[in-house]
């Protein structure tokens, strides 16, 4: 293989409930004050139990497209990875940037604790309202280039919950732009 597929190699995709993902660590698409909520944060929060929430209450906030590390809990993986998506606002508000953050910091985080394996939702396509196609785009673009350099990170999994993300994650690695 080359040097781009052992990259392209590394992400896939899966059609799954985050929560139940025996990586190293699992992303939550966290509110900036860290205090839960609905989506794919009730779902972490609910079935890692009270430990992650303490943990975050010490931590006390996260800024958008930044990221922070707890305990997983009763979680299967290892650490939470919670970081804050942009909410759509019509995307001249620096949205992908921040959304780009979010892939970023979170991998650096992952790296720093020697955490190889990732399980990401699709950070700011629910409540927040991110288009899918384009938030998918960032995503996977982000990943590869941090990939590139840092071969510590073993695999990285796009986590679909629906059915239409997952369409679209696939089409675009199976398509990788020239
Ligand atoms: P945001 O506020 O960043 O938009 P949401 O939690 O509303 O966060 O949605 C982010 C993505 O997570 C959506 O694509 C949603 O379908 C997905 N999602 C919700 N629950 C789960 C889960 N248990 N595992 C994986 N993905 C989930």
């Amino acid at each position: 293989m080359n040097k781009e597929a052992i990259l392209m190699d590394k992400m896939k995709v899966l059609q799954a409930d985050i929560t139940k993902l025996d990586v190293d660590a699992i992303v939550n698409a966290a509110n900036k004050q860290l205090k839960g909520g609905g989506g794919v944060d009730g779902a972490i929060h609910r079935a890692g139990g009270p430990e992650i929430m303490e943990e975050c209450r010490e931590i006390g906030s996260c800024e958008t497209g930044e990221a922070v590390i707890t305990t997983a809990g009763q979680l299967p993986c290892e650490k939470v990875i919670h970081t804050v998506g942009p909410v759509w606002n019509g995307g001249e508000k620096g949205e992908a940037e921040q959304l780009a953050g979010c892939y970023r910091n979170s991998l650096t985080l992952a790296a720093d604790y020697r955490l190889s394996t990732v399980a990401f939702p699709n950070i700011s396509t629910g409540i927040y309202g991110y288009p899918k196609d384009e938030a998918a785009e960032i995503a996977i673009q982000e990943v590869r280039n941090f990939l590139e350099g840092h071969e510590e990170i073993e695999e990285v999994l796009f986590v679909c919950f629906d059915e239409e993300n997952k369409k679209i994650y696939e089409e675009k690695l199976e398509n990788p732009p020239e």
